[in-house]
């Protein structure tokens, strides 16, 4: 097996054992960066030195034989929307173009105190509104396993590096499935943590009710290992739960007697492509084979959510993307008129299109005389749905179902019909309303190669039942360990 073949946890034991140093290994992703990225374009900016500095001082200390962290000497990526002290933090967008954090995100704490290495900062849709990170105001990303297609998004440059091995592990953020939807389309594991387990400070935010931190890697296992050293209660973000964080590696492998998986009826309607379908029910029948028993349920209100997710959403942006206004930091129009000149003149040059369109979809649904009718009655149909997932939960462990309506899509293919790639987060956006935790884990490709995810979501806070679940698919097939050839 080569170097870059390894998952973080293979990885992190050849380190230990001193048979590669963290120098050769962060030396050899960057080669591999500068080889494959100028097609892939997974990431918005690589910062080299800072990563060879870093691992010198890993090898050092572990050479003097200290203790170190977890994550020793494995070199992952950031999506470009949680802030880092090195380098810039741009959401992708012009607007943040010249933008340095003063601070780290808690994220990025978390991570270098584990001792992981930071490689650079990953493509994103601006401000992470997308599904294909077409939405980039510094171009596309393309899928690794067809460079014709999206990687998906919006944290389609962290899967498309993960897959191509570019990086070892990535941080993405899911609003609306942009940690599973990528991983789905890209062939690797993405999963969102229930709302409150990572902390958001320092993560640029987009729908702050929504939006959660979470690790994209090649197999289960690196998951778990992220999300433990991510997930911590911070102080400084009000919504992160005091909660114990259950050591998620501990228990990964025992499978689960009596496992009961429910599987919404709603989920293989129309739209649904008949290849995902089949690929679905084929998983179902794996855990069938391992003793689950598979119960049809029902999520009445899920036909509604799109719509919930569209209102909330862009209701939340457009308050969180005020503070843009040329001001304080990012861009500033040249020579304005006046101070009105100033803001408007600047966020018209600094956002694209879809940005744009989401700030005015929700400054509207939360004007007066539109507030109860749009943004209040979303806000209820919310309630509605996380109480179809309480109620699920009361006769089965986990809900499955498809990530995605189709595989990748080519690019350039939706991307003038904002609606089609509205559509494509029907199966997401569900468990960011409901706040419960859901991964996506790789199940198949279609006939033209192409990945196919499965989707898992258990009730908040069992994190540690879901990865279980999840690799429970993993030990019993292979799906997740073909990589894609890459173009030089
Ligand atoms: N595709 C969804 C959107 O565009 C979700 C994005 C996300 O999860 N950040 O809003």
């Amino acid at each position: 097996m080569e170097l870059h073949e390894l998952t973080i946890q293979q990885l992190s034991d050849e380190l230990a054992t001193k048979t590669v140093s963290s120098r050769e290994v962060v030396e050899q992703t960057l080669k591999r960066i500068e080889k494959y990225d100028p097609v892939i374009h997974g990431y918005l900016e690589v910062h080299s030195e800072a990563a060879l500095a870093r691992a010198n001082q890993i090898d050092q200390r572990r050479s003097q034989g200290d203790k170190l962290g977890p994550l020793a000497g494995v070199p992952v990526a950031i999506k470009d929307n949680m802030c880092t002290t090195e380098g810039h933090t741009s959401c992708a967008s012009k607007i943040l173009g010249n933008f340095c954090a003063p601070y780290d995100a808690h994220v990025v704490k978390a991570l270098n105190a584990a001792d992981a290495i930071i490689l650079g900062k990953t493509n994103m849709d601006e401000f992470a509104m997308g599904t294909s990170t077409e939405n980039s105001g510094f171009g596309p990303t393309r899928n690794p396993w067809n460079t014709e297609t999206v990687p998906g998004g919006s944290s389609g440059g962290s899967a498309a590096v993960v897959a191509a091995e570019l990086a070892y592990g990535a941080l993405g953020s899911d609003t609306g499935g942009s940690i599973r939807q990528p991983a789905a389309f890209c062939s690797v594991v993405g999963l969102k943590p229930t709302y409150g387990r990572v902390s958001r400070y320092g993560l640029v935010a987009f729908g702050s009710s929504l939006d959660q931190i979470g690790p994209l890697t090649k197999d289960v296992s690196d998951a778990a290992l992220l999300l433990r050293t991510i997930a911590e209660h911070d102080k400084r973000d009000s919504t992160s739960v005091n909660a114990e964080v259950p050591d998620y590696m501990a228990k990964l492998n025992e499978p689960i007697k009596g496992l009961k998986i429910g599987v919404p009826k709603e989920y293989f309607g129309p739209g649904l492509d008949d290849e995902v379908a089949e690929a679905i029910r084929k998983a179902l029948d794996v855990y069938e084979s391992a003793g689950a028993m598979i119960i049809e349920i029902s999520i009445p209100r899920y036909k509604y959510a799109l719509a919930a997710y569209y209102l909330v959403a862009p209701a939340e942006a457009s308050s969180n993307l005020a503070r843009y206004d040329g001001v304080r930091y990012g861009y500033r129009i040249k020579n304005p008129k006046d101070y009105v000149d100033m803001y408007s003149a600047s966020r018209a040059d600094g956002f694209g299109p879809e940005v744009k369109r989401r700030i005015m979809l929700g400054t509207y649904t939360l004007s007066a005389g539109y507030y109860d009718a749009y943004y209040l009655k979303a806000l209820k149909v919310r309630t509605l749905i996380k109480e179809d997932f309480d109620k699920a939960f009361e006769n089965v462990d986990c809900v499955a179902g498809p990530v995605t309506p189709t595989p990748a899509f080519k690019l350039g293919e939706k991307i003038d019909n904002p609606l089609s790639l509205y559509m494509a987060d029907i199966y997401t956006v569900t468990a960011n309303l409901a706040g419960v935790p859901a991964i996506s884990i790789p199940c198949g490709f279609s006939a033209a190669g192409l990945p196919i995810g499965l989707q898992l979501t258990t009730k908040p806070f069992t994190e540690d039942l879901l990865l279980r679940i999840a690799r429970m698919f993993e030990s019993a097939t292979d799906h997740h360990l073909p990589r894609p050839k890459l173009q030089a």
